[in-house]
């Protein structure tokens, strides 16, 4: 098994200048399940995630996906399987009008050892190395703390949505440590591309 594993068949980016914006997947953009998400038919979209990625896309934002999949270190799905999966979420990603640029994967199980299983910083450095940048500044999105820590490891600008996890995620930081908080990614979308609701 490779160590990651980057969809990038369609990519457009600026890449002198592109302006990164990192998702979680599970708890942020499609609804999350106890029982892991094993196949394109169990990915549904969060309410107003998908035309979320539309608007920032449209405002100039390269849209890059980072997601823990240990379901795949476990046994419980393939990685072929975890393709179809994020074929059907870029199908209708792009249906809403969106792109998703790069899909960063940490396939491995949590006792595997690896570096890029969140909140490790492995994966968030995967992206860097791939459009040359550093991450700093750059607003990474999630809902649970392991987001939250990876985003601060690389010095990015962490960000918790209440979606998924997130509620209860809120309550783990004391109040100097706590990231910015929406209540959707569609908020995030609002307040990133200074649209107001
Ligand atoms: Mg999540
Ligand atoms: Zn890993």
């Amino acid at each position: 098994m490779t160590p990651q594993q980057t969809q990038d068949r369609d990519t457009r980016v600026d890449a002198e200048h592109p302006r990164l914006v990192v998702l979680d997947r599970d708890g942020v953009i499609n609804a999350d399940s106890p029982d892991f998400i094993k196949s394109p038919g169990e990915w549904h979209a969060l309410p107003g995630s998908l035309d979320a990625i539309a608007q920032l896309c449209s405002s100039g934002f390269t849209v890059v996906v980072a997601t823990n999949q240990s379901g795949v270190g476990r046994g419980l799905f393939t990685e072929q399987t975890l393709e179809q999966i994020h074929d059907e979420m870029r199908r209708q990603v792009n249906q809403a009008g969106g792109h998703i640029a790069a899909v960063f994967v940490c396939p491995h199980a949590p006792d595997a050892g690896c570096d890029c299983r969140k909140p490790l910083p492995g994966l968030l450095r995967q992206i860097e190395q791939k459009f040359g940048t550093t991450l700093e500044g750059v607003p990474a999105v999630g809902d649970s703390a392991r987001d939250i820590d990876a985003a601060m490891a690389v010095t990015a600008r962490p960000i918790l949505v209440r979606t998924g996890n997130g509620r209860q995620a809120e309550q783990q930081f004391p109040d100097r440590q706590r990231p910015e908080v929406f209540d959707s990614l569609a908020d995030v979308a609002d307040a990133l591309t200074g649209r107001n609701s």
